[in-house]
């Protein structure tokens, strides 16, 4: 049986070179603060085996990778302040903070309900002596509670800042492409400005199947557009590598190639040369196939050369997700 890690490694072989941004690669460092556009060396598959990566962003605040998700680690004065638990990565987030420190946690903050992001609470707060608190906006509360989530619940509601030990985070709860209850987070430490965003933003690589479900692709547009904004130097974004605006301008696009790409689709394909007898499922679904397919030779010969497992495993979930947000509109 292929194992999953296999399946994955090949979903995330993308590099930045082919989109042509001059970001810098070096190894993941706890002691040195990455510079403007410095990202953690090495592709997906080497770091889908490695236990975690920690990557320093400004005096206080760190990147932890561990296999397919990046989380934010803030060292206050007195003890430690997580945004994220994904599920299960809880032990090794663990061990890459006790690298850092050996100040307790005592706040986890949830960026959205997410059970994959947030998962792993209970083994933060098992493994620990000290009392943790759980915070979310009151968005992600009623999230976990209207689905039903099965994660532990937050126990203190956020507004618009959190001050920890010395260090402001602003929140921004006006997300709402990947989930109603996404929210945003810019920590400044220093002159830094560390920004926490989940699900939006694929540094390196391509988004995940159907842009990760996105709950709406246009206001995911938009969320993009509010992203770049907002006042930050580094981002992380949940999975992958680090981020930066150039990342959020290679997203950006991305789905303006694929909306103008399906558009092509719906200019050449009449939906009249798909009406025959039997099914009008049938009908429908085969006027999708033809557009997707057009869209697709265009989005290849643009975004698949030196790529080609990634975006033969991704791109036409996007398509598709593109052509059924343009058909209703
Ligand atoms: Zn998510």
């Amino acid at each position: 049986m292929i194992k999953l890690c296999t399946i994955l490694a090949v979903l995330f072989s993308f590099t930045a070179n082919v989109w042509g941004v001059d970001f810098i690669y070096k190894p993941a460092s706890r002691m040195e603060i990455a510079v403007d556009l410095q990202k953690i060396e090495g592709g997906h598959l080497e770091r889908f085996v490695k236990p975690y990566e920690i990557q320093r962003l400004s005096k206080n605040v760190y990147a932890v990778s561990t296999s397919l998700y990046i989380v934010t680690v803030v060292v206050g004065h007195h003890s430690v302040l997580l945004i994220d638990a994904p599920l299960g990565r809880g032990k090794n987030i663990l061990q890459a903070i006790e690298k850092i420190t050996s100040k307790p946690i005592r706040a986890l903050v949830y960026s959205h309900s997410h059970k994959d992001h947030i998962g792993d609470a209970a083994v933060i707060l098992k493994d620990n002596k000290h009392k943790i608190d759980i915070l979310s906006t009151g968005e992600v509360y009623d999230e976990i509670i209207a689905n039903k989530i099965k994660v532990l619940l937050p126990t203190k509601i956020v507004g618009h800042i959190i001050y920890f030990e010395g260090i402001k985070i602003k929140i921004g709860q006006n997300l709402n492409g990947h989930t109603v209850d996404n929210t945003s987070f810019v920590i400044r430490d220093g002159h830094r400005k560390i920004l926490h965003v989940i699900d939006l933003v694929y540094a390196d690589q391509l988004p995940f199947q159907a842009f990760a479900l996105a709950h709406n692709v246009i206001k995911y547009q938009t969320d993009l557009k509010t992203l770049m904004e907002l006042e930050w130097d580094v981002m992380v974004p949940g999975h992958g590598n680090l981020a930066y605006k150039a990342d959020i301008k290679i997203m950006q696009d991305y789905i303006a190639d694929t909306k103008a790409f399906v558009g092509i689709g719906f200019s050449q394909i009449k939906f009249e040369d798909f009406v025959k007898p039997g099914s009008p499922y049938v009908w429908f679904i085969n006027y999708k196939d033809a557009i997707v397919d057009v869209a697709f030779k265009l989005l290849a010969s643009k975004y698949r050369e030196g790529n080609e497992e990634e975006f033969d495993a991704l791109a036409k979930s996007h398509l598709e997700a593109i052509f059924w947000t343009m058909i209703t509109r």
